[in-house]
């Protein structure tokens, strides 16, 4: 594989840009090489400046639930730009767009657009905060919600602790304000509401994690923390911006008993455009500005492009069954790479739900961060590396989650699962 040019750009943006990208993971630090820049992508293909093409398991982190530059989407972009880009006025579109997602998520009166995942849950937050007049959080170790200061704590393993800075220039007066539980242990996460129940003013998770790579939540573990947060008088949060539109059409809640206070959507909702949204129960959300006190506004939220965009994709996935359609293909693929895994005797967890699904390289089960660190990175690079020599685009790293688009056919899962015998053969004979 040549990535003569790539090489070339990747040396000149690490001048001009931190470590070269805008998003840590893009920068294959994780798994060494030179990251393919990227010129174009097209259904389930992405193409790079070096002219290789790679069958995309990546797809933006998630939001390309339709595949690359699919008519639908790039035809209601286009008609919208023609129109003008943004107005800082409201629209019928963003009325369309709020309906439309509603009809998705019935656990959700009301929803307010913003622009990133992040926005998403940092609003959450302050609207929990708000509501209750409570300042502590409760977030579960793995799950990722973004990068602003309450929610970028993850803390030591294992125990129960007061949130300690993951970052530098977290303050540590924010940071303590979240308190972090290891996922799927009920007994600590009760322990934290005996000791500050009147404190939390809500718990916020991914209810199928997809941020440690995927990881399923125990059975009754979503109940209890639905049934724990009510108890206490605190907000329970569902972060479905990466499992919305994915675990399933109506997002992970979905499929289990729960009824969430907020919920938080993102990637999908756009379809490739930067959007995202936060919603639930009427009462809480009248609290939003200028309905109720709590202020959070955006110069570009609502963005027009962006919502022809969502709208177009969303009718797509409803009037065409494309969540299940998706589902279906990733099983056949997942039950192939388990196969071939098997067939050369490397242990490995395959977790997947819906359209995601990630390959753990560890003999022991997954079930939250501690087991999911516990896996054999050095096997995940060689694979990752024999993949990406053989044309299959993975996410650099062990512990993110891998997505499959409605453009994957027949055609694509016989190649990916081709170059997949030669990784498996690969970690095998490393070992
Ligand atoms: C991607 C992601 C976010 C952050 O969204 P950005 O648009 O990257 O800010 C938040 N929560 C979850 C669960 C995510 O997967």
């Amino acid at each position: 594989m040549n990535l003569e040019k790539s090489t070339q750009v990747f040396a000149e943006a690490k001048e001009v840009i931190p470590g070269g990208v805008n998003s840590p993971v893009r920068s294959f630090r994780s798994v060494g090489g030179v990251p393919p820049f990227i010129d174009g992508g097209k259904a389930a293909k992405i193409y790079d400046i070096d002219g290789n093409e790679y069958i995309d398991y990546v797809l933006s982190y998630g939001p390309l639930l339709l595949g690359h530059a699919h008519p639908v989407v790039t035809e209601a972009i286009q008609k919208a730009a023609e129109k003008g880009t943004s107005y800082g006025a409201p629209t019928a579109a963003e009325v369309e767009l709020a309906k439309l997602v509603l009809k998705f998520m019935p656990s959700m009166d009301m929803v307010r657009m913003v622009n990133s995942g992040t926005e998403a849950t940092m609003s959450a937050l302050r609207l929990a905060r708000a509501y209750t007049g409570r300042d502590c959080i409760v977030k579960f170790i793995g799950c990722y919600h973004g990068h602003h200061d309450s929610l970028l704590v993850k803390a030591g393993s294992g125990a129960v602790t007061l949130g300690v800075p993951d970052s530098p220039g977290v303050p540590a007066a924010v940071a303590g304000t979240t308190i972090t539980v290891p996922f799927n242990d009920e007994a600590a996460l009760e322990k934290v509401f005996v000791e500050r129940g009147s404190e939390i003013a809500g718990v916020i998770l991914e209810p199928t994690p997809g941020n440690m790579g995927l990881v399923p939540p125990k059975e009754g573990f979503l109940e209890f923390i639905q049934s724990l947060t009510k108890k206490y008088g605190a907000l329970f949060i569902c972060d479905e911006v990466m499992s919305g539109f994915r675990a399933a059409q109506g997002g992970s809640q979905s499929l289990f008993d729960i009824d969430p206070d907020i919920t938080c959507l993102g990637k999908v909702i756009g379809a490739g455009l930067p959007v995202a949204a936060y919603g639930g129960k009427k009462e809480i959300m009248q609290m939003v500005s200028p309905a109720g006190p709590m202020y959070q506004a955006g110069t570009l939220s609502g963005n027009p492009l962006a919502m022809a965009a969502g709208i177009a994709a969303l009718n797509y996935i409803l009037d065409n069954d494309v969540c299940a359609r998706v589902e279906s293909m990733t099983a056949i693929l997942t039950g192939g790479l388990q196969k071939i895994a098997d067939k050369y005797g490397v242990p490995v967890q395959i977790h997947r739900l819906g359209s995601m699904f990630t390959v753990f390289f560890s003999d022991k089960p997954v079930t939250d961060f501690d087991s999911a660190c516990a896996c054999d990175l050095e096997a995940f690079k060689i694979y990752f590396h024999t993949m990406l020599e053989n044309g299959v685009y993975l996410p650099p790293s062990q512990f993110e989650t891998n997505f499959v688009s409605l453009a994957h056919g027949p055609e694509e899962i016989e190649k990916t699962l081709a170059a997949a015998e030669k990784a498996f053969k690969a970690v095998a004979e490393k070992k």
